[in-house]
């Protein structure tokens, strides 16, 4: 893309050269030092924005209570229709936010749309949602009684977001989240506050069409400053946060210690196990799009490869010639299958974890260096050992493939769940007995066990996230929206009389 359309992509988006970090509705003219966003591209700077200070957290996190107050009267489906009209408004602006996406991050232009397109469907899913907040009705054991639950809205919402999903993971939590009737606090990673900016303008129109304030708020901030007030702020009495493990062991120390709900998204292992009988074709494109898409930036990334014995040469063949037909460069460029990392720390990262992979007897059968031009390039990596390796059992987020040869399905699983996380997995095979082998209790332990599909590019209708150290959440489709509300239990007495349960007596006289 040319300078000019660069520029010209700014201006529609309403991102300045220097830009205020915090919003309630009306944008607060922040202070603090400058964030600086670079293009992983060329390593150049695009925009900036004056972060946030604790002062500037306190005036987002007071207008956000304020509004949550009759944000929570609106009746849900009123709630609904402004949240239709916001993902119509992400239709409309869908091409212009996937290329700041692709920009700003680095994921190629395609997987950038595609990241909006999500961010439509979950507002779409969660306009359904917003007349579907049922309660059940149970029977009482007593006379002329009735009981039922109901749900209400759990109060204003902290969403912290990591870099990768910039966009989606905020979507995936806010739609819902604001259906729900809760306010919300949003804060991005410091590496993409220009996806944030442009989206909290979309929000800032349909709540000035629709008269309304201080639901949709942003605060961009340090860690320190406006992560951790997030996390010990009572008024918040849910902290979504998605991002490393590291980062998720700390929501919950904090969160938890105050008596707060936690729904942690946090770094992925997954695996793809292929066995004999599969349809290698389609195993090798899944493997391909899983390990070298987003540059390996995805927490569903493919980092683990096991394969059968009798197809794991042919197999790393195949893969090896598929690794060097790769197209790298610009993520913005329609050529290109693979862009840059996020930063030199990302590079620095993945030259660590090959130094480790080399040292325990690891073999690099493909790629392993930085690309000699400016940005964060390098190529897609292929390192096979004939054992799992230490190295593999660490999340390292780059385009580094673990492979190793498995003796049969049951060793497979065993290896594949021997990890701390446990976000995505896949099988291929043609075998039904071995599908429902991986699918059953005995099988994967990840929250996301697939069959001849890859461990990325999950749609919204289904609960997503993982268990162990990827921490227990689940967000965006199914019944996730119940982490976002209160549920409580109501028992009516119609009668005249007032019996006790479990046939309890207590008369005076
Ligand atoms: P990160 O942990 O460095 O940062 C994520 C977010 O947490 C950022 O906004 C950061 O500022 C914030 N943060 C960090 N320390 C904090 C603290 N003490 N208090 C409050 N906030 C704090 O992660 P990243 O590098 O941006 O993203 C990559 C990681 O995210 C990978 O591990 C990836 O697997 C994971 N991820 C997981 C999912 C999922 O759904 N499971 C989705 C996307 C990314």
């Amino acid at each position: 893309m040319q300078v000019d359309a660069k520029k010209a992509l700014l201006g529609r988006l309403g991102i300045e050269e220097n830009n205020p970090g915090a919003c309630t509705g009306t944008w607060i003219e922040t202070h603090g030092e400058e964030f600086v966003s670079l293009d992983p591209t060329l390593a150049r700077p695009i925009a900036s924005v004056r972060r946030a200070g604790p002062a500037d957290y306190e005036q987002v996190a007071g207008a956000s209570s304020a509004s949550f107050a009759s944000w929570r009267m609106l009746p849900a489906p009123r709630r609904g229709e402004i949240v239709r009209q916001l993902g119509n408004l992400f239709r409309v602006h869908k091409s212009d936010l996937g290329a700041l996406i692709s920009w700003e991050m680095g994921k190629i232009r395609s997987e950038g749309e595609g990241e909006v397109q999500e961010m439509i469907d979950i507002a779409d899913f969660a306009v359904g949602l917003s007349r579907q907040l049922y309660g059940l009705a149970m029977h009482s054991e007593r006379p002329h009684h009735r009981m039922a639950e109901q749900w209400h809205p759990l109060g204003p919402v902290g969403i912290i977001t990591a870099f990768n999903f910039p966009g989606a993971v905020w979507a995936w939590n806010a739609m819902i989240a604001a259906v729900c009737g809760d306010s919300m606090i949003w804060k991005p990673s410091h590496q993409t506050p220009l996806v944030a900016l442009a989206v909290q303008r979309l929000c800032n129109q349909v709540m000035r069409d629709n008269g309304i304030e201080g639901v949709f708020n942003l605060c961009i901030g340090d860690s320190h400053d406006v992560g951790e007030a997030m996390l010990a702020d009572r008024r918040l009495p849910l902290i979504s946060a998605t991002g490393s493990c590291r980062m998720g062991k700390r929501v919950a120390e904090v969160v938890g210690k105050r008596f707060g709900r936690s729904l942690l998204e946090l770094g992925g292992n997954n695996a793809v196990i292929v066995l004999d009988d599969a349809d290698l074709e389609l195993a090798l494109r899944a493997v391909l799009f899983g390990a070298v898409g987003t540059a390996g930036q995805r927490c569903t990334s493919t980092r683990r490869l096991f394969l059968q014995r009798g197809i794991a040469d042919p197999f790393v063949d195949r893969l090896v010639r598929a690794y060097g037909s790769v197209r790298i460069g610009d993520p913005l460029d329609p050529e290109t299958l693979m862009g840059p990392l996020v930063n030199e720390h990302a590079i620095e990262d993945m030259m660590a974890a090959l130094g480790r992979a080399k040292a325990e007897g690891g073999e690099i059968v493909s790629g392993g260096k930085r690309l000699e031009r400016p940005g964060y390039f390098v190529e897609p990596t292929l390192v096979r050992s004939p054992r799992h390796l230490q190295v593999a059992r660490d999340e390292t987020f780059a385009p580094i493939l673990y492979i190793s040869s498995v003796r049969d399905l049951e060793d497979a699983i065993e290896q594949q769940n021997s990890v701390d996380q446990g976000l995505s997995s896949a099988l291929f095979t043609r075998d039904l007995v071995a599908a429902e082998t991986f699918l059953s209790a005995r099988g994967s332990d990840c929250g996301i066990a697939n069959v001849n599909i890859g461990t990325s590019g999950a749609e919204i209708g289904g609960a997503f996230g993982g268990e162990k150290d990827t921490g227990g959440g689940r967000e965006a489709g199914s019944d996730s929206w119940k982490l976002y509300m209160r549920r409580q239990t109501n028992t009516i007495n119609w009668g005249r009389e007032l019996p006790l349960a479990q046939g309890v007596r207590f008369e005076v006289g």
